[in-house]
């Protein structure tokens, strides 16, 4: 039974509606859509970690892999408290998409421990990835699965687990992407999903016509992928007037210093004292009055409640699932234009490709040949997508979907699956 429209979708029900919608689109054939709506694995484990003060603290952790028709799984490892079975299994799913748009040759998994990172010590955290990689490395591996990272976790994480893998199994760098450079990681990483969110946001100005330059911008989260995004998008001579993080919101209509915004949070670990700035909740900044809406931190913040009273008449999804189908299908109705998550923050995943492909030759690149090289995608991707969604009249999450279903099916049935 095809995924209904309503408002109380689970993230795994909303992505495998737009599934549903693609299939629907590209005429799937029923045994190929049960074989690409759920999951190939998904490993629940239990991870006891001895915390500083003596106790012990029992987290839940998973890794899903979704679809490897195309290559090995392929997907970062969140912590956080509601990254539960459902959430990380929508995120697995999301990733095989991510990587047939991108044509990597990966196939999508997630991971995810329920734990709050921010009550935890960095020994605490540690422990709990050395005992997570434990219990899930014998269905990791170079040419298996490949970790990365993904809210909460960062490259010191992928150094851990990198360690604990080859304890077990050899020392072998390509067996996580988004490691430290030190210890094999790529050269431009760090910054890359934000940098492949502006060189998509790019893309799009361009092939629409709605400019960057002068406009007016804001991004909901000041992580990983928020801060490089307005970093690299102030270099475009758009305006950021807002910016957020867990804590709040910030908001100056001639626009943020946004390296002064990167130095308040390194040395205060938030942006929300940021001197010369309004403060404004994270609710707040979603219904601003601006032209491009990036959200770049949690699922689902754009929903039933909120869609209606967005004024950007462009949102670029730098985290996953950002909007729910609900508001997707309201917003389309009035006009917005949605770049989705799975072509404007695959360029995380992209450098995660050329990390593994580099540590697997024993060979680094430079980093001037890593963005050039992720602008290619990025620019295939997209234009990928929009030609297709103009010749057939739809929304580019549409078409991005269809798309990478009809990659995925394909790959599928050539080895057999159904
Ligand atoms: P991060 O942990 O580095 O940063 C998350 C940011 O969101 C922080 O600024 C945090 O303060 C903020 N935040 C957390 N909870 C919030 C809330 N309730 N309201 C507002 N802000 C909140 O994470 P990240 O790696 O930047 O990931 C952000 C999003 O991008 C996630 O959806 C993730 O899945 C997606 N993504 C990340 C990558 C990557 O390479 N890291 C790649 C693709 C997609």
């Amino acid at each position: 039974m095809t995924v209904q429209l309503s408002d109380t979708l689970t993230p795994h029900q909303s992505v495998t509606y737009f599934f549903d919608r693609a299939a629907d689109c590209i005429g799937l054939d029923d045994e190929m859509r049960d074989v690409l709506r759920g999951s190939y694995r998904e490993l629940s484990v239990q991870v006891p970690v001895r915390m500083d003060d003596g106790r012990l603290m029992v987290f839940n952790g998973y890794r899903v892999q979704h679809n490897g028709a195309r290559g090995p799984y392929k997907g970062g490892i969140r912590y956080h408290p509601e990254a539960d079975i459902d959430e990380v299994r929508a995120l697995a799913a999301l990733m095989t998409w991510k990587t047939a748009i991108a044509d990597l040759p990966f196939g999508g998994a997630k991971g995810g421990v329920q734990c709050e990172t921010y009550l935890m010590s960095e020994s605490e955290k540690q422990r709990l990835t050395r005992r997570f990689t434990g219990m899930i490395a014998y269905i990791l591996g170079v040419n298996r699965d490949i970790p990365a990272p993904d809210m909460n976790t960062n490259a010191q994480t992928m150094a851990w687990m990198m360690d604990e893998f080859g304890k077990r199994y050899g020392h072998n760098p390509a067996c996580v992407t988004g490691k430290p450079v030190e210890l094999g990681g790529s050269l431009g990483r760090e910054a890359a999903t934000g940098r492949g969110v502006v060189f998509t946001a790019i893309e799009h100005a361009k092939r629409t016509g709605v400019p960057l330059e002068g406009a007016r911008v804001a991004i909901q989260g000041f992580g990983n992928v928020g801060s490089w995004t307005a970093r690299l998008i102030a270099e475009t001579g758009a305006r950021v007037v807002a910016l957020s993080d867990i804590r709040g919101g910030i908001y100056n209509e001639k626009g943020i210093d946004v390296e002064a915004a990167w130095t308040q949070q390194t040395l205060t670990g938030s942006i929300v004292d940021l001197e010369g700035c309004d403060k404004l909740s994270n609710d707040e900044l979603l219904l601003l009055d601006v032209d491009w809406l990036i959200p770049a931190a949690l699922g689902g913040v754009i929903d039933s409640r909120n869609a209606a009273n967005i004024k950007a008449r462009v949102i670029v999804e730098a985290a996953n699932h950002p909007v729910t189908p609900v508001a997707d299908a309201a917003l389309g109705d009035a006009g917005v234009t949605i770049v989705p998550d799975i072509i404007a923050n695959a360029g995380g995943v992209t450098v995660s490709y050329f990390e593994w492909t580099q540590n697997i030759q024993q060979f680094r690149w430079e980093e001037e040949q890593v963005n050039e090289q992720l602008q290619k995608v990025m620019r295939k991707a997209y234009a990928d997508v929009a030609s297709y969604a103009e010749n057939k009249s739809l929304s580019l999450r549409e078409a991005a979907f269809a798309i990478a279903v009809q990659r995925v099916a394909r790959a599928a049935n050539l080895r057999g699956y159904v």
